[in-house]
């Protein structure tokens, strides 16, 4: 099964001629087509053209033959950018976004746009306009978003790694969900040119892996300074794989209580607890801190993102691109029945509270508050790490959910609780599998936490945990 390989033992098979990279396609696809008719994490797979990257790799590069499944928010040229969403169904991307162009040249193959929530709003992947996906492990559970796709590709064994994009949890909310390993990059890390925008002050676009060794290689790729994009950082990428298995001796590591209280299942607390003392005997100093603005996030995020979100989709006007509807007498009528016809309920709603809080008469009340909140919300976490090195919380409050249960959108925007403060921060950090708990065997992650540009300290820890 290649779905089963790591991007490290891959390059292994590629080394020794145990495998070529297109034979390595080849299968692939048709593990992927008997596979995920049960999942249904892709959209779609242009074998062709994968092929042809494939007869043409090179070997000697970092990702020389690699295939990575990539979010159908990122574009690729000339293949889907739907953002799960029926306004885009059609669209094909005219250029490749800089973490495809940064894929590209380190030798790897994009290969499979995989499932998301319309335009990465949700944290079920049930906002998908498109295609149900379900969690690997458990077929009735969801496999969280909104990059679900990309979690549960890698979950399935039908992918090597995925690229995923998280603006509030995204990605590290379906990684603990599915089992595997999801690192959110701090923002200006990764280049957000060619990702479909967000929330822009929050989108980061980071790996979804195996191990978090793959984790580490696949960052070292697509870390970077983009002059093409105004926010990216022009900060040295560093060689992010010799900080694994360093373990954890002298590490100071902080547990806010404020993610071990109120609203988190007391079974996942004790998991991460555990993980904690284990880290205590390897020689980490563990002790407890505070963020004490962390119970305004989540009103926070929803004021913010829906904000820039109401913003960013103006664009979907049924003209440039996308759904045109047919009927229609004036530009305004143009407008709002494309938008009406083919953007779904959660999208609406965003756009509508968007607009809302940034109207005139409102913006002071909501939007500039927010904006204060945020910064409380931030200067905890600068205050915290004076003192520590890393945090660790559970990086979910509770175990996926089944499919189809839920009919309130507000417990969804529960799901992000520990996740979301760190967008808002801007900081990085990673969500490792540790286990399983319950009779389905429902998979758990443990969340770490680092300052800005730190992510050398998540592989670090994060490579003690797994080793675990
Ligand atoms: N679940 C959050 C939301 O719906 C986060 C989404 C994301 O990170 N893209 O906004």
């Amino acid at each position: 099964m290649i779905g089963q390989e790591t991007i490290v033992s891959l390059k292994q098979k590629f080394a020794s001629g145990d495998l070529t990279p297109a034979d390595c396609i080849t299968q692939l696809y048709a593990e992927i087509s008997s596979g995920d008719a049960e999942i249904g994490s892709y959209l779609n797979c242009e074998l062709d053209k994968a092929l042809e990257q494939a007869k043409n790799a090179d070997l000697s590069l970092p990702l020389g033959g690699v295939p990575i499944a990539i979010k159908d928010n990122i574009n690729t040229l000339g293949e889907t950018c739907s953002c799960a969403s029926k306004y885009l169904e059609s669209y094909r991307a005219p250029y490749n976004a800089t973490v495809i162009e940064k894929l590209l040249a380190a030798g790897a193959i994009p290969f499979g746009r995989t499932n998301l929530d319309e335009f990465a709003m949700g944290s079920a992947t049930e906002n998908s306009a498109l295609q149900v996906t379900k969690n690997p492990r458990a077929l009735d559970h969801i496999p969280g978003g909104s990059s679900g796709g990309s979690a549960a590709c890698v979950s399935a064994n039908l992918a090597v790694a995925s690229l995923g994009s998280d603006t509030g949890g995204s990605i590290r909310q379906p990684a603990s969900h599915c089992g595997v390993v999801g690192l959110k990059p701090t923002y200006g890390r990764v280049s957000r040119y060619g990702l479909v925008a967000f929330a822009s002050s929050l989108d980061q676009i980071g790996p979804m892996t195996k191990t978090v060794e793959d984790a580490a290689v696949l960052l070292e790729v697509l870390a970077g300074h983009d002059p093409r994009e105004a926010t990216s950082i022009d900060e040295p990428v560093p060689a992010y794989t010799q900080s694994l298995n360093k373990g954890v001796q002298g590490l100071k590591i902080g547990l806010p209580k404020e993610y071990f209280g109120e609203g988190i299942d007391p079974q996942i607390k004790t998991k991460i607890l555990e993980i904690a003392e284990c880290l205590k005997q390897q020689g980490a100093e563990i002790v407890e801190v505070s963020l004490p603005h962390t119970e305004y996030a989540i009103a926070t995020y929803y004021i913010l993102a829906p904000a820039e979100a109401s913003s960013n989709l103006a664009r979907f006007d049924g003209v440039r691109y996308g759904h045109r509807s047919a009927d229609v007498s004036s530009i305004d009528e143009l407008n709002v029945k494309s938008r009406s016809e083919s953007l779904g309920d959660e999208v609406k709603r965003r756009i509508i509270l968007g607009t809302y809080v940034l109207s005139s008469g409102y913006a002071d009340a909501y939007y500039e508050k927010a904006q204060k909140a945020r910064q409380l919300i931030s200067q905890d976490f600068d205050e915290v790490f004076a003192n520590v090195d890393a945090l660790l919380t559970p990086a979910v409050p509770h175990l996926p959910r089944k499919r189809g249960e839920n009919s309130d959108p507000l417990k969804d925007y529960l799901e992000d609780l520990c996740a979301i403060a760190v967008n808002l921060a801007g900081n990085c950090a990673i969500s490792v599998p540790v286990g399983t708990l319950g009779d389905k065997n429902l998979p758990i992650g443990a969340q770490i936490i680092a300052p800005h540009f730190k992510e050398e300290t998540l592989f670090q820890v994060g490579s003690a945990i797994e080793s675990l």
